[in-house]
């Protein structure tokens, strides 16, 4: 992948510890007020940080949330396919990265002659821990 070995800029190290930090995804604004007491004050700032940090498939962003979660299978390569499920009660969002999903994706773009450039895959629900707190 482009620029995987280039050093990481300040703002993107940054962003990339406050993400490994959290236990839920952050939105950019969620990042910029944990960089204000670092000088970081503009939005594109964080968005600049963001696009690196997803490029190197070390960020993924959630689209259905809107908000960004560090990759914790970053040891395989996998920046185009994240596949996640999103807990609607504690807001965690868990890494899939079942290769037999992204295989299956691919075989049915072939059949609908569709290219496909990004996969997103989320699934919204309660996780064990908060599906368990439902049912007792
Ligand atoms: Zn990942
Ligand atoms: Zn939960």
């Amino acid at each position: 992948m482009r620029m995987k070995n280039t050093p990481l800029s300040r703002h993107s190290q940054k962003v990339l510890a406050l993400l490994s930090k959290s236990a839920t995804p952050l939105t950019a604004y969620d990042l910029l007020d944990r960089m204000r007491a670092s000088g970081v004050k503009a939005p594109p700032t964080v968005y600049r940080a963001l696009d690196a940090l997803i490029e190197r498939g070390l960020v993924h962003r959630i689209e259905s949330l809107g908000a960004f979660v560090a990759c914790h299978r970053c040891e395989e390569d996998h920046a185009a396919a994240a596949q996640f499920a999103v807990c609607r009660s504690c807001g965690t969002a868990v890494e899939i990265l079942d290769r037999r999903l992204t295989a299956l994706i691919q075989k049915i773009g072939k059949t609908m002659k569709f290219h496909i450039e990004r996969e997103m895959l989320e699934v919204l629900g309660l996780c064990a821990r908060c599906g368990g707190k439902a049912r007792a």
